[in-house]
């Protein structure tokens, strides 16, 4: 058991879809701490350093112009990014997050529940969460300011 840290996005489709509240409801509901919020609008440049691991991916161009919510007609560009904190904050994320494929995602979560794939192949899953400690910790920093983090 470790006390960590985790990035979560509300990404496009789960903002211009108002999942917003069930996200928050149901991260909270698990016993982990909110200790950081906020709108950002996405840069490019933002987008592109974010998910810079995929950027070899086919599905690369078309995950940027999702998470920047081209897709979803969102002008500026907006997604809410929280950090939850608590015990193996992570995998409990994770786990409420549920598959990166909505089609193999567990019913219940919220990628099973609300996410889908386009016809053009994105998946389009609702909230991103970090995946393992070493990107949770790039992430949160990303993200936010240490001063932006409750103590
Ligand atoms: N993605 C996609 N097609 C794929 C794999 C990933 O559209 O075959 C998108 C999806 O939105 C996913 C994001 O790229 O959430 C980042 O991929 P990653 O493998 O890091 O999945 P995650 O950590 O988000 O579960
Ligand atoms: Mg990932």
């Amino acid at each position: 058991m470790s006390i960590e840290q985790t990035l979560i996005l509300i990404k496009p489709d789960g903002y211009a879809r108002r999942l917003t509240g069930l996200t928050i409801d149901r991260l909270d509901a698990s016993g982990l701490e909110m200790v950081a919020a906020r709108m950002v609008s996405v840069s490019e440049k933002h987008a592109r350093e974010h998910y810079k691991s995929l950027s070899d991916k086919p599905f690369f161009e078309n995950l940027i112009k999702y998470i920047r919510g081209e897709f979803h007609g969102l002008k500026n560009h907006q997604v809410l990014a929280m950090v939850y904190r608590g015990e193996n904050a992570i995998k409990a994320v994770r786990a409420i997050a549920g598959a990166t494929n909505p089609e193999q995602a567990a019913a219940g979560t919220i990628r099973g529940s609300f996410g889908r794939i386009t016809t053009a192949g994105q998946f389009e899953n609702v909230i991103h969460a970090s995946s393992d400690p070493g990107d949770a910790e790039r992430e949160v920093k990303l993200w936010f300011k240490p001063e932006e983090i409750l103590p």
